[in-house]
């Protein structure tokens, strides 16, 4: 077996037994990010050196007795968590030689577990995006292709198109992501892994470059449903420098991916039963149901009546927030810097923001300055919050009867790369299944489920009460265990 094939839980098992070193699973990733990456183009920073010093200093902390929970283990970073000392780009060009000097609570905590970290992985410009092509370093390639057409290259989904497709291809056992609307379960469903938006307020923001800040939530990719839980134990708790992090003790997610479903009451939104949508995935949101059935739940047609508005109300309230937070790259403070021999402090704003913001991000700072500016204030955004609350009650509802929602993560299978970039709205539709999640502050996971006709992965989703992670990953595993999916992309290390 290549090293790169471990799944997190089985490295951390061989790591502990001694059958390999930190040194050696960490010099396996490298190796097949350097023969790789090339053409996925996953990671933005790749850093060597430090990782395998980090893995030198691990290996040293095992053999003294001093293992941490996660020790050894090579992992890969969204590019939006600050690293200190290490660049972190956001994926933009204004960003594009910012060193942050210090480190975010989430990729702090992964270090202080053991963590090791093989570099930065690539993401639409500030998380904005479904098809990781909008970052200023280049589009990331799904390591999936169609049986049919292989050579059409596809998109990894997005924001987190670097850390799905990095864990897709074997680059690293996990990655962190970020989620404001879908970013880390379509991109998961798109690559045929597994990722999980916890609760707001169960993972720190703090670190993170912000772009939604009332929808943000941190969270892991990997390739099975328990290394998200072990990572996400890792990354949460409360940290004070956070006004919006949960008080609350962390429990032992691992423990709950093997609790069964039995007893538990799933609810089947009628509303997700999109027009038009490909009927495999219909097909398999059906199976999905009857497996858990097969398990001892229970399925229950529910009905959340104000869906159809969540879309609309998310690009309202997240162009908003984006225009605010993203106020503060002005050339100033951090970051790139433009400006003429004779260029006074409104003319640097403007020179800088120009040459610094892709056009993805200037359109969302546009909606929403437009939405927040005075006379459209009450007509959008002040109505999308009122929108936003009836979301929330129509959940709050639903889990008066049920104890976990199942749904499919993406209406479509990963697309092409050239496909649907002509029209933002196409775009937004990626996100109609996992933005309700965020606009609630739910729990979601994205676990793969099947394959479709062309042989590309298909997910579901799984939405449980405010922290309430524990039966998402109970449901989750079972999911996964009835799937029993074994399929791998064509491009992967140890393939190629
Ligand atoms: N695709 C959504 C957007 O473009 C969600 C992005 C995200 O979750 N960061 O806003």
């Amino acid at each position: 077996m290549h090293p790169t094939d471990f799944t997190l839980r089985g490295a951390m098992e061989a790591l502990n037994e001694g059958l390999v070193s930190s040194v050696e699973l960490t010099r396996a990733h490298l190796e097949a990010i350097e023969a790789l990456n090339p053409r996925l183009n996953a990671y933005i920073t790749v850093t060597a050196e430090r990782a395998l010093e980090q893995a030198k200093a691990s290996d040293a902390r095992r053999a003294e007795g001093l293992a941490g929970p996660l020790e050894g283990v090579p992992l890969a970073i969204k590019d939006l968590f600050c690293t200190a000392g290490t660049r972190t780009t956001a994926g933009s060009r204004i960003l594009g030689n910012f060193v942050p000097p210090y480190e975010s609570t989430v990729s702090g905590n992964l270090l202080r577990d053991g963590a090791v970290f093989l570099g930065k992985v690539n993401l639409d410009e500030f998380a904005m995006g479904s098809s990781n092509t909008t970052s200023a370093f280049g589009p990331v390639e799904n390591p999936w292709s169609r049986a049919n057409d292989p050579d059409t290259r596809l998109v990894p989904g997005g924001s987190s198109g670097g850390s799905a497709a990095a864990v897709a291809a074997r680059l690293a056992l996990g990655a962190t992501a970020t989620d404001t609307g879908g970013s880390i379960r379509q991109p998961a469903a798109f690559c045929g892994i597994a990722g999980i938006k916890p609760t707001y307020g169960r993972c720190s923001r703090w670190g993170i470059v912000a772009f939604a800040s009332s929808l943000d939530q941190a969270g892991p990719v990997a390739r099975t449903v328990e290394d998200c839980a072990i990572l996400l134990r890792s990354m949460a708790g409360f940290d004070p420098k956070d006004s919006t992090s949960a008080d609350l003790p962390v429990p032992d997610f691992a423990a709950a991916c093997a609790r069964g479903v039995k007893g538990l009451r799933i609810g089947v939104p009628r509303e997700y039963r999109l027009e038009g949508m490909p009927a495999e995935i219909g097909r398999l949101w059906e199976q999905g149901l009857q497996w858990l059935r097969d398990q001892g739940a229970e399925t229950v047609e529910i009905s959340l009546p104000h869906t159809k508005y969540a879309l609309p109300t998310y690009y309202i309230v997240a162009p908003a927030e984006a225009s605010s937070n993203l106020a503060r790259y002005d050339g100033v403070r951090f970051g790139l810097r433009e400006a003429a021999k004779d260029s006074d402090l409104r003319d640097l704003y403007e020179r800088t923001r120009a040459a610094g913001f892709g056009p993805e991000v200037r359109r969302r700072i546009m909606i929403g300055t437009y939405v927040l500016s005075a006379g459209y204030y009450d007509a959008y955004y002040l109505k999308a919050q009122k929108i936003r609350a009836l979301i929330k009650r129509d959940f709050d509802q639903a889990f008066q009867g049920v104890d976990a929602i199942v749904t499919p993560a993406t209406p479509s299978a990963a697309f092409g790369m050239d496909e649907r970039q002509d029209d933002p709205v196409t775009m937004y539709l990626n996100d109609v299944f996992t933005v309700t999640a965020n606009l609630a502050g739910l729990p979601g996971l994205a676990v793969p489920a099947g394959l479709d006709a062309q042989g590309l992965p298909l997910g579901l989703q799984v939405i449980g009460r405010a922290f309430d992670e524990e039966t998402v990953f109970a449901v989750g595993a079972a999911i996964e265990t009835a799937a029993d999916f074994r399929a791998v992309p064509g491009l992967r290390a140890g393939a190629v």
